[in-house]
This record gives C-alpha cells, sequence and structure tokens, in this order.
C-alpha cells in the first residue's frame, strides 16, 4: 500500500529570534503547501471533523477548493459560518476539536484544519479587498427585517452573534465598553500568537455585514438592559469573564504581584513595554512567576521574556500532562526556555522592606485520585515547603464572569459562581435576553464563545420571525 503523506507543518521563527520582539512565531503556509496539506484530506462522506466544529465550518468543502487553488471561494465558504476565521485559525483549540475528529487521526495525523483556515483568511486578506458591495450571496442573506438588536460585549461571542444577525438583516447595534473591539482578542491575547491587524480585520469584516459597533458604552451604567428593551427586540450578553481570580493566600496584596489579567492589559492595551513612552508601566524584575498552566499562564510567561526576564518560572500544581494550555503554545513555550516547575503549589509571598516581592514560599505536590475534572487531583506533601526566590508574580488562575450586567439586572439569574444561567438556546431567565461566551461558561474557549453567539443568533431570528 502507498504511505500516506505526512502532515505538512508550518515553518516558525526561531526560539532565539522570536522572544527578543512581539511579532508572530508560526509563519503560516505557502500557497503551494497549503494546497499539498489540503490533498491529503480524503473528502469523508460522514464528515466527522465537521461535528467537531462549534459553529459547524463546512471543512471538507473548503479544504476541496484549497486543493483546487481556489483560495477566495474557500474564504466565502468558511465564512458562510465563521465571520472571524484568521482568529480561529490561529487560537482555536483544533487538536481537541475538528482535528481530534478526523479520519487521518486514527492511524497518522489529521488534517491541519486549523493551518488551512489560517492560510485562506490571510490569503483574502492579503488579495481580496473586503467591501460591502462585494459580499457574495451567501455573505448576506436576507435584507429585509427591521427589528434591532442589541449586542453586549465585542468578543467572540458578540461579534459573531452580531455578524449571523446582520446577515440575516437585523439591526444590530454592538455596545462595547471599552474604547476598542475585539475583547479578549484584543486585550488578552498577545501580538505574537494573534496580531491586533487580525482582530481588526475580522471585526471590520462583521461591520460589512452591516453590524454597527458603539464603544465606550459600559452597559449598566450607560445603559441598563432593561432600558435597551426599549428599543431593541432582543438582547445578546456576550460580556466575558473579565475579573480575575486570586488564590486568597498571605502576600498577593504585594507589590509585584500582578493578575494576569492587569499584567497583559497593561502589555497589550497600554504598550507598557514602551514606557516612559507610553503612560504605564509595568514593572518586572529578573525572575518571573507565573501561577497556572492554561493559555493565560504561558503567554504571561512568554510575554515577561519578550519584556526581558532573565528566568521566567511557571509554577503549576499538577504536572505537563494535566495542563490546559494548548499543547503547541507548551512545546513553544518550552523552547523559549520557560522553566515548569510542576507539582508546586505558592502558598505565600514574602517581601523586602518595601513591600516588593521577594519570595514565593511552595509546596511539594503530589498526584491523587482523579477529581471531577477527571484530571488526577493534585495533593499536598506536608512539610514540604521551600522558598523560591522572585521579583514578579503573575497569578493565572482564571477568571470569573464580569459582574456589573448581572448586578444590575433584576430577575437575571445566575450560578453561585456568576454564570448567566441560559437554556440550550441561550436565553437567559429574562424574556428577549440571551447570552453566551465566558458570562455563561466562566473562562473557556474563542470557539465556544463564537458558537454560544451563534446559537444565540440562531434563536432570536426563530423568536423575532415569528
Ligand atoms: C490571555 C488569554 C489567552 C487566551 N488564549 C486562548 C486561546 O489560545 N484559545 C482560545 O480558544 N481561547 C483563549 N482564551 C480564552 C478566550 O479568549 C475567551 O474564552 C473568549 O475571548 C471569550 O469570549 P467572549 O466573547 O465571551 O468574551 P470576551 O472576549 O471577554 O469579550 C467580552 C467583551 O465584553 C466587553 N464588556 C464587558 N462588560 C461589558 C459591559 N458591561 N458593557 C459593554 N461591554 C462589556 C468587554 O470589554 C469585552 O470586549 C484566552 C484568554 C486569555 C485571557
Ligand atoms: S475528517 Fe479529515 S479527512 Fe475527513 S473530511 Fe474532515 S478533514 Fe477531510
Amino acid at each position: 500500500m502507498a504511505e500516506k503523506k505526512k502532515r505538512l507543518h508550518m515553518q516558525e521563527r526561531s526560539a532565539a529570534e522570536r522572544t527578543r520582539d512581539f511579532q508572530e512565531v508560526p509563519l503560516g503556509y505557502t500557497p503551494e503547501e497549503a494546497i499539498e496539506e489540503a490533498k491529503r484530506c480524503i473528502q469523508c462522506k460522514n464528515p466527522l471533523c465537521v461535528k467537531g466544529c462549534p459553529v459547524e465550518v463546512k471543512i471538507p468543502e473548503f479544504i476541496k477548493l484549497v486543493a483546487e487553488g481556489k483560495f477566495a471561494e474557500a474564504s466565502r465558504k468558511i465564512k458562510e459560518t465563521n465571520a472571524l476565521p484568521a482568529v480561529c485559525g490561529r487560537v482555536c483549540p483544533q487538536e481537541e476539536q475538528c482535528e481530534l475528529k478526523c479520519v487521518l487521526g486514527v492511524k497518522g495525523e489529521p488534517v491541519a484544519i486549523g493551518t488551512l483556515e489560517r492560510f485562506v483568511a490571510d490569503w483574502e486578506r492579503d488579495n481580496v479587498k473586503l467591501q460591502t458591495s462585494n459580499l457574495k450571496p451567501q455573505d448576506k442573506i436576507s435584507i429585509n427585517k427591521s427589528h434591532k438588536i442589541a449586542v453586549i460585549g465585542s468578543g467572540p461571542a458578540g461579534l459573531t452573534c452580531a455578524g449571523d444577525l446582520a446577515r440575516l438583516g437585523y439591526q444590530v447595534t454592538i455596545f462595547e465598553s471599552l474604547h476598542v473591539t475585539g475583547g479578549v482578542l484584543r486585550y488578552g491575547i498577545p501580538e505574537f500568537r494573534l496580531p491586533k491587524k487580525i482582530v481588526d480585520l475580522e471585526v471590520e469584516y462583521v461591520k460589512t455585514l452591516g453590524a454597527e459597533v458603539k464603544t465606550d458604552m459600559l452597559i449598566g451604567n450607560v445603559y441598563t438592559i432593561e432600558e435597551l428593551l426599549k428599543e431593541y427586540k432582543a438582547v445578546f450578553v456576550g460580556s466575558g469573564a473579565g475579573l480575575p481570580k486570586f488564590m486568597g493566600i498571605p502576600g498577593e496584596n504585594l507589590d509585584g504581584v500582578y493578575s494576569a489579567n492587569e499584567y497583559l492589559f497593561r502589555v497589550n492595551m497600554m504598550k507598557a513595554w514602551q514606557f516612559p513612552e507610553s503612560l504605564t508601566p509595568v514593572k518586572i524584575g529578573k525572575r518571573v512567576a507565573v501561577v497556572g498552566g492554561g493559555n493565560v499562564a504561558m503567554d504571561a510567561a512568554r510575554v515577561s521574556l519578550r519584556l526581558g526576564a532573565d528566568e521566567v518560572t511557571i509554577l503549576y500544581r499538577r504536572t505537563q500532562e494535566e495542563m490546559p494550555a494548548r499543547i503547541e503554545e507548551i512545546k513553544r513555550a518550552v523552547e523559549e526556555g520557560v522553566i515548569f516547575k510542576i507539582l508546586t503549589l505558592p502558598v505565600a509571598y514574602h517581601a523586602n522592606n518595601e513591600g516588593w516581592v521577594t519570595d514565593a514560599e511552595c509546596l511539594q505536590m503530589q498526584l491523587g485520585e482523579p477529581d471531577s475534572s477527571g484530571r488526577r487531583r493534585p495533593v499536598e506533601i506536608p512539610g514540604s515547603n521551600f522558598k523560591l526566590q522572585i521579583d514578579t508574580v503573575i497569578v493565572a488562575i482564571g477568571n470569573s464572569p464580569n459582574p456589573l450586567i448581572p448586578l444590575r439586572t433584576p430577575g437575571l439569574k445566575t450560578e453561585k459562581w456568576g454564570g448567566v444561567i441560559v437554556t440550550a438556546e441561550g436565553l437567559t431567565s429574562l424574556p428577549a435576553v440571551y447570552a453566551g461566551g465566558d458570562i455563561v461558561r466562566g473562562a473557556a474557549t474563542v470557539i465556544s464563545a463564537m458558537g454560544d453567539g451563534k446559537t444565540a443568533a440562531k434563536a432570536i431570528h426563530q423568536l423575532l420571525a415569528k
């Protein structure tokens, strides 16, 4: 039997080069490489890959078009269901979704669906000028609905919901509390993983579909949901999970201890690395400790290297196997020199006379029985305390839903931990008010937020089309 072709991996910049700047790490496919990889797809009759995609991208169909060199058509095919392909191609955990289900993965390596999606979106960006006038019928499927819909938040959940409803012809307004759009795509994920020009372009595309964006609009303060419902027939809440969690251990309020949110926000939004030319500083010393094992922790660690730290250590209470971060981002962090101190739990931070953190007191852990997450529970080894000298701590152990809207919306039911309660269609406890993304799930993923935005858009359409 002929040997199956191996998956074509993207070229990347070397670790030594990339840690000196904030430019993107992977280089993407060339057109020839994209065609070669696309040809590996065997065009399954029952494509399991699609079942693994929360926004139901027509994967075999777009890949077939890539294999034929029809890149513009491939992009249109993706955009029938996904308004943010360049974002998804970069940050989606494909290895746990579409690619996990790809039949080629049973005996070998799955088709590089994510990399192909990224290629197609980038190709369109570089080769096609997107304007309302060149939107194809499949972009805009109806134009006759006058109902107004309000979307709160311009992260992936809000953008997807707004994009889908605008495509159907509704008058959609996105209300964003910040002065810029994109949510975590803009203020959380660093430039070297998701260039901001990509976020700009995909937000522009959603606008091209007809959605209006109003920034500097903190809903809950400027308008309540009750007030919005006087003008808008339905509201979608996609306000995310912007409230950082802390461990509640001694010393977390010392100087030099940041939440990952604050740290990444200062760097991404306030250009803190350019201080004093920019107004906001971000002070890190030579030794940085990052607490956590998710994407946020990897991002904070890799940003710290780029800001000039000598030694960056991830402190994680389980082992690398249980880390929730994407495998490729863990691999890149390792290549760049991030140290992984696994089975390690900080229990207190200590300071010098000026109140700046100087060391983390940690406990050694071991793995016990699996817990409700299916991962083996970390168990403390009594008396194993040790100290680690550090100048900066970044706490990246998760985020809670933004509390303002639930607080200012009487009758909006939430879970004890703050998540808004919704039905399978995304309907909250209030009529015509829908929600999705991190405000419902807690800190989750871009694609799950997009899937929620899509589900709610369908439900809103059903409600209003009656
Ligand atoms: C550093 C970092 C790295 C990550 N890496 C990945 C990754 O690699 N892959 C992945 O899939 N996921 C990743 N995630 C998670 C992912 O980004 C989130 O799950 C996703 O962005 C959630 O989308 P959302 O639309 O629900 O919320 P958000 O992206 O948080 O957007 C919510 C928006 O609502 C706005 N808002 C909040 N309150 C109000 C209000 N009252 N009125 C108006 N607007 C409001 C906010 O300003 C924000 O713009 C990462 C998260 C972080 C923090
Ligand atoms: S499962 Fe894999 S091989 Fe089959 S259609 Fe999807 S991408 Fe192609």
